[in-house]
């Protein structure tokens, strides 16, 4: 069973998650709209298709290229420009994601990333390095959601 195996955030005991690239437990039927978790993608050889109607199943997420849902967006933005501190973790600000910080109003952004990057001057706070161990000294108590 993979059901949520890939939803790290929520593994990780995250809430109030927003999936802006999708979520690859909610493939879709693009013709009928019925929906399909990863462990129907997974089982089915060599390619899923849907059950009801035999049209090829849709990742649950945006592939390259393809536009992001803009109520996502707009929920993401709404958050992200009403927050007191903005944590960019595993990406630049100059990323499509990391560049949503320029909704932000709030104090602090606090960045940490693998590698630094010309647009991190932008940040109040960064650390470099080891992400999963930045995280881990920075949250010592945060535990596996399992
Ligand atoms: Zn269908």
């Amino acid at each position: 069973m993979t059901s949520g195996f890939f939803d790290l955030s929520k593994r990780a005991g995250c809430h109030n998650v927003i999936h802006l690239y999708g979520n690859i437990d909610r493939n879709f039927c693009p013709h009928c709209g019925r929906i399909y978790d990863a462990d129907y993608i997974l089982t089915h050889k060599p390619l899923p298709l849907c059950e009801k109607c035999g049209t090829l199943i849709h990742p649950g997420i945006a592939l390259s290229g393809e536009m992001l849902d803009r109520r996502t967006m707009n929920r993401a933005i709404e958050l992200i420009s009403s927050a007191d501190i903005l944590l960019v973790v595993g990406t630049d600000l100059q990323s499509r994601l990391g560049s949503m910080a320029k909704y932000f109003t709030g104090d602090r952004i606090c960045l940490i990333n693998a590698t630094d990057h010309y647009s991190d001057e932008a940040a109040d706070c960064v650390c470099i390095g080891n992400i999963a161990k930045i995280m881990h000294e920075a949250y010592p108590v945060a535990r596996s959601a399992g």
